[in-house]
């Protein structure tokens, strides 16, 4: 063969590698973005389920948990003749990683409980403390006007209070002024109660709509993980459901009005950290990723480590 010729066969050869190199490439990033696409429409479905049938059930589980305060109530009074006011309350009670700056590259997560406070949330923050952990609590009204002492205590513990409106109303289904007044008084209720400033908010529900992102003035939370424990309410449905939906950046929805959230909690949170898990309140987990939370947007995950990166390199 003449040195030309096989200059010519050589260029046609490099050509060829490149060309195919280059279809396999866009198949793949293809590929990986309709799975990317996938898990996120995942998501979305799976929160379409959930309003209509926790609303049936919402109204059962607020008689449960009244019932349960009262019995505990008359409880406490028989304790607390025989118990010295300064044993009561441990002193020092803070979350072992408050303040600490939360490394990004670190899994993270970010659970969540809705529409406590209750007799229950105290059991949750222990468990959070004595596992260097913290969480966020969207409160209701209702249950804040009973004991408002609990907001300070959540804050206490280095977690998160975020606002859960007044009444647990579909907001998507109320005039303007109600949203208001539903999102803001609320707010001023946990404002005077230890939670300053602007809160997060956690619609009911998850639901919102134009309406109520325009009238929202503030950042909204929903969820990327449901732990179905207000449907289940079973400690190990509750952990398997978390256990099979959790990735780093996701917000977990629980409840801190069940017993068998309490049970859950008490064995998920070893696990997640045993997974690598740095267990964070809603703020920390967007802080550490980069993402800015806007008023009026709704939120349910952020970036990975991964995807944060990524994000960073091509910055
Ligand atoms: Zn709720």
């Amino acid at each position: 063969m003449r040195k030309t010729d096989r200059k010519k066969l050589l260029w046609g050869i490099s050509i060829s590698i490149a060309a195919v190199a280059a279809v396999i490439a866009v198949i793949s990033l293809h590929a990986r973005g309709e799975r990317f696409g996938e898990i996120r429409s995942g998501i979305e479905e799976a929160l379409d389920t959930l309003p209509k049938e926790y609303k049936d059930v919402l109204a059962a589980d607020h008689e449960l948990l009244e019932a349960a305060e009262a019995a505990e109530k008359s409880k406490d009074n028989a304790v607390a003749e025989s118990v010295d006011e300064a044993e009561k309350e441990p002193a020092g009670r803070l979350a072992g990683g408050a303040g600490v700056p939360v490394d990004p590259t670190q899994k993270l997560v970010a659970l969540t409980f809705d529409d406590g406070p209750s007799m229950y949330t105290e059991e949750i923050l222990d468990l959070l403390t004595s596992n260097d952990s913290r969480a966020t609590f969207f409160m209701v009204g209702y249950n804040i006007e009973k004991h408002p002492e609990r907001v300070k205590m959540v804050l206490d513990a280095g977690c998160e209070v975020g606002n859960h409106t007044s009444g647990h109303k579909d907001l998507s289904d109320i005039s303007r002024s109600a949203i208001e007044s539903e999102v803001y008084d609320n707010e001023r209720l946990l404002n005077e109660a230890g939670a300053e400033g602007e809160l997060l908010l956690r619609p009911p529900y998850g639901l919102t709509n134009d309406t109520v992102k325009e009238v929202v003035k503030r950042p909204m939370i929903n969820w990327s993980v449901d732990s179905r424990d207000w449907k289940t309410k079973d400690a190990a449905s509750t952990v398997a459901e978390v256990k099979k939906n959790v990735r780093d950046g996701r917000v977990v929805l629980m409840h801190d009005i069940y017993k068998s959230t309490v049970e859950a909690v008490k064995e998920l949170i070893p696990w997640l950290k045993e997974q690598g898990y740095r267990l964070v309140t809603v703020s920390e987990l967007y802080e550490a990723r980069g993402e800015e939370l806007k008023d009026g947007h709704v939120y349910r995950y952020t970036y990975s480590a991964a995807e944060y990166a990524d994000n960073i390199k091509n910055r």
